[in-house]
């Protein structure tokens, strides 16, 4: 039985994010990233030193497992926020296929550093949040871009994700900088209506 390492699922609760958020979703997210090993004493040399997840550790699931564990956490929600670490590093048709034969919708957050092109049709939402500069992003279909703000990955250029999505978000990095990156991109929006900011609701909720 083919399992994935999978960090945890919980809901029901409420996607903080992008073009979706306010709406009532379960999660799943997969351990394991390819942008940080998610252990402190890499955190500085990583792509991602301004990570917030926890994705180390978890547990071994089946497709299956995973279907049981999300019909017990409601009977009326029946979304699925598939995300990470990275959760294409492990996603698979077996994997998706089972999660849709149950009847769920599924909503990706992904990096973009894997092609998809294989799941995508599976996926009624994938947003994809890069970590690398356009030119090595995979996923040039998705439905939501959000980039992080002031941006903080070298050569990453905001303007030429423009076509590699249908809404775009600007989301300010979180932590001690948060008013003033708020303020920065706000400025941008200003100058460039074509992006919408992106506020992390479920922080502001203090949900999950
Ligand atoms: S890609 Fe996302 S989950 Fe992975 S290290 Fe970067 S911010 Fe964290």
């Amino acid at each position: 039985m083919k399992t994935y390492a999978i960090k945890e699922i919980f809901g029901p609760t409420i996607q903080g994010e992008g073009s979706h958020a306010g709406t009532a979703v379960l999660f799943v997210r997969f351990a394991g990233c390819n942008r940080w090993s998610g252990r402190m004493e890499d955190r500085s040399k990583a792509v991602c030193w301004f990570c917030d997840t926890d994705f180390l550790g978890g547990e071994r699931l089946s497709a299956d497992q995973v279907v049981d564990k999300l019909k017990n956490l409601s009977p009326f929600v029946k979304t699925v926020v598939i995300s990470g670490g990275e959760a294409t590093l492990q996603l698979d048709l077996e994997f998706v296929k089972t999660l849709k034969q149950a009847g769920f919708s599924l909503h990706l957050e992904t990096n973009g550093s894997k092609d998809i092109s294989e799941l995508r049709s599976y996926f009624d939402h994938v947003t994809v949040s890069p970590k690398q500069a356009a030119e090595q992003t995979k996923i040039k279909d998705a439905d939501d871009i959000k980039i992080l703000y002031p941006p903080p990955i070298d050569g990453l250029r905001i303007s030429q994700f423009e076509s590699m999505g249908k809404n775009l978000f600007l989301q300010p990095i979180d932590g001690p900088g948060l008013s003033a990156n708020t303020d920065l991109a706000i400025a941008f929006c200003h100058a460039h209506p074509q992006w919408r900011l992106s506020i992390q609701l479920h922080k502001i909720l203090g949900v999950q």
